[in-house]
């Protein structure tokens, strides 16, 4: 997934000192490169741009950066006094993300050695401030990472940026197919498809089920018994899932051709993400001979297509599936996995009262704790209630992180909340995949956190990422974000959001 990126370094510099000294920057930037390349830390290459020593080099490789689908973001380093009237014609042109790294060559001041050459050398206390200034006077949206370069947790914090900035080049180009409209009333999941692609990037389209059927149709029998192979070798299944001629042998089927029939529709749409809904499966009658089509929502299809990649979201719901899709990417390579998740039903139980995480069907198996099973059962909600096939699994414990957004009208809000998973207990009566969470500070605070700021039932979970991606997140995109953690308390949390809403109608 990211191989093929690319983060740019720039080293700002100057003639002033001759040109000596910009050779022997030159050699530290090409340096601190290679080390941070080496380091192990970070998932995206960085490609050293050379030294930017006048306005119009500056202009130069900021025109190049927004031109080259391979960069996802532009690292940049003053070494020296570099005068930062010279980087406001490139900001002002920049379009991708900005990481502005406050670091030095050296570590240490060479107190016993250090003399006038040295120091003009080594000046990025005094040049980044004043490339801070440009961006702030500017308003230009960037991370400021501080520290040596050679530390590892800076290296961290230079990675999760570099997550972010593969997340969001991808949602730039990203396509959220809808199988149906919003499930009918819903508001929260809801929203202004125009100005999420303005703001986001992402674009989302609607797709008649009856075009998706055209995709079923076309699918080769002996592929959909390939696939169902593969289920039976991948998860624990029900005995009579093998058995030819039962209902659940047949469900399973069922949903091995709708996975097909949606990966296929997806591909040639060239769609990163998709959402369902239970009341438009097309109209054809189950009970016909004839019948073609989804047995029920295709909840199987949902579960692997999510860890495979696909943005998912339940009822409608674009911006879950889009944001989804950005868990996905930023989640490459780590190891706790993502979902969808719906809050589903409450626990109280004192200080360990919790929500239960579900859906009907579509949980990611990346959450879960141990093999899933395939299990087929009836689902007697929406158009077509019948038998079907569902991945049924409980969630690692451990803490992780939630994030959703929503259209506040004159903005887009992105909520997030740090979880912590605790063990649930059985459910022989409600055979779907769930987690359990208690949402920090704790249920009272966390969940009324939620509630006031207007937080949607459905979101974005991840074991692995962190406040930090989230900020990172917001920033590169522009939007308000709303964190709640161990320190919210509800009063704070009000003042916040009215705060926000004077920021929003003053910077429209
Ligand atoms: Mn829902």
């Amino acid at each position: 997934m990211f191989e093929n990126l690319e983060l740019w370094w720039v080293t700002g510099a100057q003639l002033l000192y001759g040109g000596d000294a910009v050779v022997a920057v030159d050699n530290h930037s090409k340096e601190m490169v290679e080390g941070l390349n080496n380091c192990g830390r970070l998932p995206i290459k960085i490609v050293y741009k050379g030294t930017a020593n006048s306005s119009k080099e500056v202009e130069a490789v900021m025109k190049a950066a927004n031109n080259d689908e391979k960069c996802v973001g532009i690292i940049t380093w003053m070494h020296t006094f570099s005068p930062a009237k010279m980087w406001i014609h490139g900001l002002q042109q920049l379009r991708k993300p900005l990481l502005h790294f406050h670091t030095q060559y050296n570590a240490a001041i060479p107190w016993d050695t250090m003399d006038m050459d040295f120091m003009n050398l080594n000046q990025s206390a005094h040049g980044d401030r004043e490339f801070g200034h440009i961006c702030a006077r500017l308003g230009v949206r960037r991370k400021v990472v501080v520290g040596h370069w050679q530390d590892a947790k800076v290296q961290d914090h230079i990675a999760v940026w570099s997550r972010v900035a593969a997340a969001w080049a991808d949602s730039q180009d990203m396509l959220i197919v809808r199988f149906g409209d919003q499930m009918n009333n819903v508001a929260v999941t809801d929203g202004d498809k125009v100005a999420a692609e303005m703001q986001m990037g992402y674009h989302v389209d609607y797709c008649p089920v009856s075009e998706l059927m055209e995709y079923w149709k076309k699918v080769d029998d002996a592929e959909v018994k390939e696939l169902f192979k593969t289920y039976l070798a991948t998860y624990d299944y029900d005995p009579k899932i093998a058995e030819e001629g039962t209902t659940e042998h047949n469900a399973v089927m069922n949903a091995a051709r709708a996975e097909l029939a949606l990966r296929a529709c997806l591909k040639a749409k060239g769609a990163k993400g998709f959402t369902t809904n239970f009341d438009d499966l097309g109209t054809d009658d189950i009970n016909d001979p004839n019948f073609v089509g989804f047995d029920q929502i295709p909840g199987l299809a949902s579960q692997r297509l999510m860890a495979e990649g696909y943005g998912f979201g339940a009822e409608g719901d674009w911006k879950s599936a889009a944001l989804y899709r950005s868990v996905w990417v930023m989640n490459q390579g780590l190891k706790g996995g993502c979902s969808f998740l719906e809050d589903y039903t409450l626990n109280f139980d004192g200080s360990n009262s919790s929500i239960l995480q579900a859906h009907m069907l579509e949980i990611c198996p990346l959450i879960a704790a141990k093999k899933p099973r395939l299990e087929v059962h009836f689902l007697g909600i929406g158009i077509r209630k019948a038998q079907t096939a569902r991945l049924v699994f409980t969630s690692k414990t451990g803490p992780g992180i939630t994030a959703t957004v929503i259209d506040m009208g004159n903005r887009f809000r992105l909520i997030v909340n740090d979880v912590e998973c605790i063990e649930p207990k059985p459910l022989p009566k409600l055979p779907v995949a769930s987690a359990l969470w208690i949402p920090m500070p704790n249920f009272e605070v966390g969940a009324g956190a939620w509630i006031l700021a207007g937080g949607t039932h459905h979101s974005c979970f991840s074991y692995d990422l962190t406040p930090e991606y989230w900020a990172d997140y917001a920033e590169m995109a522009g939007i308000e974000m709303v964190h709640i953690n161990k320190d919210t308390t509800i009063e704070g949390l009000k003042k916040e959001l009215r705060w926000n809403d004077v920021y929003y109608l003053i910077n429209k």
